[in-house]
């Protein structure tokens, strides 16, 4: 289970951190995403889904090392990346993307 990370969704995580320690975090990455929309944040959040869902679906991916991608499969992993980077200030998150290499 993952509990401290970008991976959980920011209203959780300040929820959880508030409750357990009384205070509100205010690290760079909580005040990033608190100074998100609401709207925003839940695009992120759905998006996220529908990638995970896709990664469910597409056991490996587009690893050509475990298997030939069909059609498609390419452009949709690509379109959920785009999407989902889109969410993210390049500049207010300079500091906190990681790459995946
Ligand atoms: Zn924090």
């Amino acid at each position: 289970m993952r509990i401290y990370g970008s991976e959980m969704e920011y209203d959780y995580r300040s929820d959880l951190i508030m409750t357990r320690s009384g205070f509100r975090c205010t690290c760079a990455l909580c005040e990033a995403e608190g100074s998100d929309s609401p709207a925003l944040r839940q695009r992120r959040w759905e998006l996220k889904a529908e990638a995970e869902l896709f990664l469910a679906a597409n056991p490996g991916g587009t690893d050509i090392r475990l298997q030939k991608p069909t059609n498609g499969q390419f452009e949709e992993a690509d379109r959920l990346a785009r999407a989902i980077k889109q969410t993210y200030d390049v500049a207010k998150y300079k500091c906190l993307l990681r790459t995946v290499s």
